[in-house]
């Protein structure tokens, strides 16, 4: 930038984001040494959520997690595609190859929720008429809901239509989950899993899905629900490693297996 001109002034947002920080520092960073020195050596996440980007529905803040507590990954509408290695990026099935294979975790919970235009844009095509680049094309991996709500869909039911495809989308992101091999093998071995949970932010309300195909029921304060898909059972320590070559998962002095790295 050109000496003599000013940055310029942070925008409100901007602000508020950096008092945020100045907060999280304070009242969190320098009040809980033992969670942050313990997350130095890696994280060990029990549960990963896969959610929406929508800024209403963040995980964290709605579960009250703690850092280290959640894996989460977000995209439009918390869809999930199919298993499809065909060697092209693909983020979202990255991540859950990493959380379940290399972070090992016990739990994935795929969170929809209410008023989602992500799921809008599944079931018309579009988003109020405009035409996105990339948007209408990834929501079409849940085309198995907008035929599922087909023929349903009048002015006069369209809300109704609407939180019906926004479970159903769920639904649907489980079973393809469970196509997913190392994913289905965890799920096999009791070590994993699935869960469809779904917020309704307008009432304030979770719910949970009983099976891969529903149906929802709320979920009452202090009983998790029971997995859509597998059994919660208890994380057994992990093996402990001799050191050898190449990087290697070892035990401390106390038996306590070393975390795993960070991608
Ligand atoms: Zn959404």
């Amino acid at each position: 930038m050109a000496r003599g001109i000013p940055p310029p002034a942070p925008s409100g947002a901007l602000r508020r984001l950096v008092d945020g920080f100045d907060r999280f520092r304070g009242q969190h960073f320098e009040q809980d040494h033992d969670l942050y020195d313990a997350l130095l050596d890696g994280q060990r996440p029990e549960v990963m959520i896969i959610a929406c980007s929508d800024s209403r529905t963040d995980p964290a803040i709605i579960y009250g997690a703690k850092p280290g507590e959640l894996f989460v990954i977000r995209n439009v509408a918390a869809l999930v595609p199919t298993y499809e290695p065909d060697h092209r990026p693909r983020g979202t099935s990255a991540a859950i190859e990493f959380g379940v294979k290399a972070l090992g975790v016990r739990h994935i919970i795929v969170l929809g929720h209410s008023f989602c235009a992500g799921v809008r844009c599944l079931l018309e095509h579009d988003h109020g008429g405009a035409r996105f680049e990339f948007v209408s094309d990834w929501v079409n991996i849940a085309r198995e809901v907008r035929d599922e709500m087909d023929g349903l869909v009048t002015d006069a039911e369209r809300a109704v239509i609407a939180r019906r495809a926004e479970q159903a989308s769920v639904l649907a992101s489980l079973r393809h989950l469970a196509t997913y091999p190392f994913v289905a093998e965890g799920v096999e071995a009791g070590r994993l899993a699935l869960h469809g949970w779904y917020f309704h932010f307008g009432w304030g309300l979770l719910q949970a899905a009983e099976s891969l195909h529903g149906p929802f029921r709320q979920v009452d304060g202090g009983t998790p629900p029971a997995p859509a898909l597998g059994v919660a059972e208890a994380a057994p320590p992990l093996p402990c490693l001799r050191p050898g070559p190449g990087p290697a998962r070892r035990c401390d002095a106390a038996g306590v297996p070393a975390r795993p790295t960070e991608p």
